[in-house]
């Protein structure tokens, strides 16, 4: 069984009728650089850099990000690295950031991720930096976390006219062309705004783990409704076929890099709505390969067509499961 996954490595990931989906990387410390490598990963969908300001109790500096950052896209060797901009409030806290974040009573609702970020420019500022001179040594794109609105990407680029200017005036190497800018669509009004926001952004990642918490109003802390979290949802499927489709129609990538494209089971629904880039857990990747390599994508979408009319999760699981048995 892992003999097999691992000479799986090799093999492109791509369905029986020869269409290509790109299977990527989400990391969380460079140290995982080498491993997702080892697991096939063609690219890093999702590098999260809240390790950047764990554990300590100052700020890393512009150069100390872009020497880490640095080594993660040399690591990567010519293979684009997706870098997220810090994503902390929320669950997620960094002691340093703690007099900027207060306290507050709806912590998932509050001042976290991007809203952090625009609140803090330079915080916004070091990052960006540093993500454009890592940039300079292979591809990079730029991520933004829980953007809800056109504003917020607006603001950023302004800060980050600001911050190349500043750069080319001091004569560093950045990336050229300046990298791509995307926002992770984990709120259900990105979702439902897809169309508008995806005319100011470069590329979309489509974040599961927030998306379904958000659209159900589900605490998985909260073991009492855990069993509540869906991601079989019909709103959930909803709400990532319009946001998928928004890019699509708009010509520009779309991910998806939440927990659930790293699921095997449900390949099939992301090769029938069109994606063909997932970001996931490196040990993940050869499972969700060897699925693809099993399926058609004409049968995924027909799956979907088929799957988005339904109104419970059994099912849209019953037919996810009778997909994979036909293919099989
Ligand atoms: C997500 O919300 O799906 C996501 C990928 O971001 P994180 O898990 O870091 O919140
Ligand atoms: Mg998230």
């Amino acid at each position: 069984e892992s003999r097999s996954l691992g000479r799986l490595r090799d093999l492109p990931a791509e369905t029986l009728d020869g269409c290509r989906v790109r299977l990527l990387a989400n990391l969380e410390l460079p140290g995982e650089v080498e491993p997702s490598l080892a697991a096939g990963a063609e690219g890093v969908g999702l590098l999260r850099t809240e390790f950047l300001f764990m554990n300590r109790d100052d700020l890393p500096d512009e150069d100390e990000q872009a020497a880490i950052l640095t080594a993660v896209v040399k690591g990567m060797a010519g293979r684009p690295v997706t870098v997220r901009t810090l994503d902390v409030g929320g669950e997620k806290l960094a002691t340093a950031l703690g007099a900027h974040l207060g306290e507050s009573a709806n912590p998932a609702l509050g001042l976290r991720a991007i809203r952090l970020s625009l609140r803090v420019p330079e915080l916004l500022e070091a990052q960006l930096a540093a993500i454009l001179r890592a940039g300079a040594h292979g591809p990079v794109r730029m991520l933004l976390p829980m953007v809800a609105s056109v504003e917020e990407v607006r603001a950023v680029r302004v800060i980050l006219q600001k911050v190349v200017a500043r750069l080319r005036r001091r004569g560093v190497a950045i990336a050229d062309p300046l990298p791509p800018l995307g926002a992770m669509i984990e709120i259900p009004g990105a979702a439902l705004a897809a169309d508008a926001l995806i005319r100011e952004v470069d590329f979309f990642a489509i974040g599961t783990n927030d998306l379904i918490m958000y659209t159900l109003a589900i605490d998985r802390g909260d073991e009492r409704v855990a069993h509540l979290y869906d991601p079989l949802h019909p709103a959930v499927l909803r709400l990532i076929h319009f946001a998928a489709d928004a890019a699509l129609r708009a010509g520009k990538p779309v991910s998806v890099c939440g927990e659930m494209a790293g699921d095997p089971r449900f390949a099939g629904l992301f090769v029938g709505w069109g994606i063909r880039e997932l970001s996931m857990r490196a040990p993940a990747i050869p499972q969700v390969k060897r699925r693809l390599r099993a399926m058609d994508s004409g049968g995924a979408g027909r799956l979907v067509a088929t799957a988005m009319l339904e109104s419970d999760r059994a099912a849209v699981s019953r037919l996810l499961e009778a997909f994979e048995q036909a293919e099989a």
